[in-house]
C-alpha cells in the first residue's frame, strides 16, 4: 500500500493533525493509497511557503526565459514518465488506460510546453502621451494562486492552471479532489526532481469543506482558480468574496449536441458516441442532450443504439476496455437516482440504466440512452456526470436553437450539418463557450476553453489564460 504526504515548501510532510484518508481504486473498490489529510493549519503553512517563494529566492529572481526552459525540462521528464503517470491516473479515477495514455497525458504535457514557450512573451504596452510624460503598462504575476481541481481529469485539469500560473511567475497551492490525489502527487515529484524551487508548488490533499474552504477564504491567496461543480463554484465565490479575491470558475454543463437531417450520419453517430461516453460521461463538456431532427431520427437512433450496446465496459487497465468505472460509489448512486427520475417523469429508457456487475466489483455502469425526453425533464436540465444520454427530437433550426439554449448552462455545444450557412447561423446563435461543428470534445492547448451562464467565467488554455495569472500595472513618469 502506498502512503503519500502533503507537499509543502519542497518537503513531504504529515498533516499537523496526523490525519490521513483512503483513496479508493474505483475499478475494485479497494484502497489504492493512504494520503495525509490537510486541514486549515496545513493550508496556511502551504500559503506561507508559496508567499515566501514568490517574494524572494530563486523563483522570484528567475528570468522569464529561464523559467520557460525549466518548464520545458519538466515537460521532457513528464514525457519520460508518461506511461507510469497514465497508469497511476487510471488506478486513481478509473479512466480507461487508452484514454489516459493516448489522450489525457499527451494533452497535459502539451499544455505545459505551450506555456513554457510563452513564459518570455508576456508584454506590456507603451501608451500615447504628451512629450513630457512617459506612460506604459507592466504585466506582473498576481502572486499566490490557489487551485482547486476535480477528479475527472486530475492531471490535465491541474496542468491547465499550473502551467500558465508558473509561466507568468506565480507560485501555487493545489488542492486535489479527495477522490484522486495520487497522480497529482506523483507528477509533483517530477517537478521537484527537475529542480522547481521550494515553495513554488505546494499540494494539500484533503476535503472541500476543510482544505478547499481554507484555501478559497485565505487572506493571503491572491487568486482562486477552480474547476468543479456549479454548486461548489458558488461556495468558493462566497468564500473568496470575504476578502474580494478574484476567482475564475470552470463549472458544470448540460451541453446540446444537434444532428440535422443533412448531416453525415455515420460521422454524427460516432462523434456523438464520443461526445457522451468518453471518460464514462464524466466530462464537463459532454453532449448530454442529443437533439436529432425528425427526418433522420429513426435511422440515426438505430445505428446509435447498436453502437452504444457494443461498448466494452470493464477493467480500465485492459487496453481493449472502452468504458471504465464511475469514479466513486457516491457518483454511481447519483446516476442511479437520475435514471429513476427519468423513468418517473416519463422518458423511455432504451438501453442501460443499471449498475454493471459483470464488469467487476467496482463502480461500473452500463451506457444509458433515454428517448422521448423533453427539455423540461430533470434528466435534460441537471448535470448527471455519467454515461446517460437524453435524446430529444426537433423540427427545424429555430426549434433546435431554442431548445439548445434553454438551459442554465453554457459550456459547450455541437452541431452536425453539411450546410455551411446553417453551421454559421447556428454557431452565432448558440450560447456556449465552445461550439463543435461536425466533431465533438476537441481540445487544443491554444484554444481557449470556458463557460457562460452557470458554467462559469474566465477562459483557460490559449494565450487568454495568461491574463488570468497576471495583473496590469500602469506607470506614469513625468519627464
Ligand atoms: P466538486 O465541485 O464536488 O469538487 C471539485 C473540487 O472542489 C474538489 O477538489 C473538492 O474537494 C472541492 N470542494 C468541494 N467543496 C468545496 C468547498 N466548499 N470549498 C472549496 N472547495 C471545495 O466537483 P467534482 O464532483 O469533483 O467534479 C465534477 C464537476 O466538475 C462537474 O460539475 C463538472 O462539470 C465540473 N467540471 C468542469 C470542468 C470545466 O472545465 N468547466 C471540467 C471538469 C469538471
Amino acid at each position: 500500500m502506498k502512503h503519500y504526504k502533503l507537499f509543502i515548501d519542497g518537503k513531504w510532510v504529515d498533516a499537523l493533525s496526523g490525519k490521513t484518508f483512503e483513496s479508493l481504486n474505483p475499478a475494485t473498490g479497494e484502497v489504492n493509497a493512504v494520503v495525509a489529510e490537510a486541514g486549515r493549519e496545513d493550508v496556511d503553512l502551504a500559503v506561507k511557503a508559496a508567499r515566501k517563494a514568490f517574494e524572494s529566492g530563486p523563483w522570484a529572481d528567475m528570468a522569464p526565459g529561464d523559467r520557460g526552459r525549466l518548464l520545458y525540462k519538466v515537460a521532457q521528464a513528464l514525457w519520460d514518465k508518461a506511461d507510469m503517470l497514465a497508469e497511476v491516473e487510471t488506478r486513481d479515477n478509473g479512466l480507461p488506460i487508452n484514454e489516459t495514455k493516448f489522450i489525457a497525458m499527451p494533452a497535459m504535457i502539451d499544455v505545459l510546453e505551450f506555456y513554457a514557450g510563452l513564459a518570455n512573451k508576456v508584454q506590456g504596452s507603451t501608451l500615447a502621451s504628451p512629450n513630457n510624460r512617459f506612460n506604459y503598462t507592466l504585466k506582473e504575476p498576481v502572486g499566490v494562486v490557489g487551485a482547486i481541481v476535480p477528479w475527472n481529469f486530475p492531471l490535465m485539469l491541474t496542468m491547465w492552471k499550473l502551467a500558465p500560473a508558473l509561466a507568468t511567475g506565480n507560485t501555487i497551492v493545489i488542492k486535489p479532489a479527495e477522490q484522486t490525489p495520487v497522480s497529482i502527487l506523483e507528477m509533483v515529484k517530477i517537478f521537484q526532481k527537475v529542480g522547481i524551487p521550494d515553495g513554488v508548488i505546494n499540494v494539500v490533499p484533503g476535503f472541500g469543506r476543510t482544505a478547499g474552504d481554507a484555501l478559497s477564504s485565505h487572506q493571503d491567496v491572491d487568486k482562486i482558480t477552480f474547476t468543479g461543480s456549479t454548486n461548489t463554484g458558488r461556495l468558493i465565490m462566497q468564500a473568496a468574496s470575504k476578502n474580494l479575491k478574484p476567482v475564475s470558475l470552470e463549472l458544470g454543463g448540460k451541453s446540446p449536441n444537434i444532428v440535422f437531417d443533412d448531416a453525415n450520419i455515420e460521422n454524427a453517430v460516432n462523434g456523438s458516441m464520443f461526445g457522451i461516453f468518453f471518460a464514462q460521461g464524466q466530462v464537463c463538456a459532454s453532449g448530454t442532450r442529443l437533439f436529432v431532427q425528425e427526418g433522420i431520427y429513426d435511422k440515426f437512433m438505430d445505428s446509435f443504439v447498436k453502437k452504444a450496446q457494443s461498448i466494452r465496459v470493464g477493467n480500465p487497465l485492459d487496453q481493449t476496455t472502452q468504458m471504465g468505472p464511475q469514479v466513486s460509489l457516491q457518483q454511481l448512486e447519483k446516476i442511479q437516482q437520475y435514471v429513476s427520475l427519468g423513468i418517473e417523469e416519463g422518458a423511455n429508457l432504451v438501453i442501460g440504466g443499471e449498475r454493471n456487475k459483470d464488469a467487476g466489483n467496482g463502480y461500473f455502469f452500463t451506457p444509458t440512452v433515454f428517448e422521448d425526453v423533453t427539455n423540461e425533464m430533470t434528466i435534460a436540465r441537471e448535470e448527471i456526470f455519467g454515461p446517460v444520454l437524453s435524446v430529444i427530437r426537433f423540427k427545424d433550426e429555430e426549434d433546435a436553437l431554442r431548445k439548445a439554449n434553454d438551459t442554465l448552462y453554457g459550456l459547450a455545444s455541437g452541431l452536425w450539418t453539411n450546410d455551411l450557412k446553417r453551421a454559421h447561423r447556428m454557431t452565432r446563435g448558440l450560447k456556449a463557450g465552445t461550439v463543435y461543428v461536425n466533431t465533438f470534445s476537441m481540445l487544443d492547448s491554444a484554444a481557449p476553453f470556458g463557460g457562460r451562464k452557470q458554467s462559469g467565467f474566465g477562459r483557460e488554455l490559449g494565450i487568454q489564460a495568461m491574463d488570468m495569472y497576471t495583473e496590469t500595472k500602469n506607470v506614469w513618469i513625468d519627464l
